[in-house]
C-alpha cells in the first residue's frame, strides 16, 4: 500500500468511529468511503462488510476500482457499494461518501417535510437536500445507484426515502462534518417544531452565513477534536497514534478515469 492509500484507509477508519460516537451506527450497517485518483485510475477506499462503524481499522478498509471491484484488502464489500461508485462517477468534486441511518434525518426521509434553515447547522446546506424516492429498498445495482446520484445532484446530501441518508464531501473531513451536521440540523428542527411557530433564517442571509461558518480552514481543527473525542470515549482500540488528517493530496487527489 502506498502512503496515500494507508492514509486514506486510516481516515476512513477514524470517520467510522467518529460517526459511531455521534450515534450514527446501526448494527454493522452504514459505510464510509474515500476516493483517490491514482495511476491506473480512481481508487475507492471503503469499509468492509460485517463490522460496525466503531470497529473499523485501516485493515478493514477495502481498495476498490471505480466500478466497485475489489482490488485489495480482506473481506467482503458492502452490498450497497454502488451508492459510492455511482456518486463518484457523477461528481468529480466529491472525495468522500458517507451512508448511514441516523435517527432524525432518517425520520425526515419518511415524512412530507423539508429541512428548514433554523440554525447554523442547516446553513451547511444552502441548496437544500435531495430526496431519492424511486425505492426504499437496498440500493444494489449501478442503475439505482446512478438514480441516487441524480437525486443528490450538485448538493451535499440526499435523503433516501424511508431508508437513511447519503452525504458527500470534498474529503473525509467534510463528509463527516456534513453527516453530523445534517443530523444535528434535523434534530434541532424536531425540537423547534415542538416549541412553537418556526422562524427560519431569511433566505437572503443563508449564503453569507454559509461562507462565514463553513470554511476549509476550520476542518483540521474539527477533525482533531473528533479524534480526541473518540480516544476519550475509548473507541480508539486498534487505531494508530496521531490524528491522520485526511487531506486531499496535491493535484486535487481526484482524477476522473473515464
Ligand atoms: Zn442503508
Amino acid at each position: 500500500m502506498s502512503a496515500a492509500s494507508t492514509a486514506a484507509a486510516t481516515a476512513v477508519a477514524w470517520a467510522g468511529r467518529i460517526l459511531a460516537l455521534y450515534g450514527q451506527g446501526d448494527l454493522t450497517l452504514g459505510h464510509v468511503s474515500a476516493r483517490l485518483g491514482e495511476r491506473g485510475g480512481d481508487r475507492i477506499y471503503m469499509k468492509r462488510k460485517g463490522i460496525g462503524l466503531e470497529e473499523v481499522t485501516a485493515a478493514d478498509v477495502l481498495t476498490l476500482d471505480a466500478n466497485g471491484r475489489k482490488i485489495g484488502g480482506a473481506g467482503a464489500s458492502h452490498l450497497e457499494v454502488v451508492l459510492h461508485t455511482e456518486v463518484y462517477r457523477a461528481r468529480e468534486d466529491v472525495g468522500a461518501v458517507v451512508h448511514t441511518h441516523p435517527l432524525y434525518a432518517t425520520a425526515l426521509s419518511a415524512v412530507a417535510a423539508d429541512l428548514q434553515y433554523l440554525t447554523h447547522d442547516a446553513v451547511l446546506f444552502p441548496d437544500g437536500v435531495g430526496i431519492f424516492e424511486d425505492t426504499s429498498d437496498l440500493v444494489l445495482t449501478p442503475e439505482v445507484g446512478a438514480a441516487v446520484a441524480k437525486a443528490l445532484g450538485p448538493r451535499r446530501a440526499v435523503l433516501l426515502r424511508n431508508h437513511g441518508v447519503l452525504v458527500v464531501g470534498r474529503d473525509v473531513r467534510w463528509a463527516v462534518l456534513t453527516a453530523l451536521t445534517l443530523e444535528r440540523a434535523v434534530r434541532m428542527q424536531t425540537v423547534a417544531e415542538s416549541l412553537g411557530i418556526l422562524r427560519p433564517i431569511p433566505e437572503s442571509m443563508i449564503a453569507a452565513q454559509h461562507a462565514s461558518k463553513y470554511r476549509e480552514g476550520f476542518l483540521d481543527e474539527y477533525w482533531e477534536y473528533w479524534v480526541r473525542c473518540v480516544r476519550r470515549a475509548g473507541l480508539d482500540d486498534g487505531m494508530p497514534r496521531g490524528s491522520h488528517r485526511p487531506r486531499r493530496p496535491a493535484g486535487n487527489g481526484v482524477r476522473r478515469s473515464r
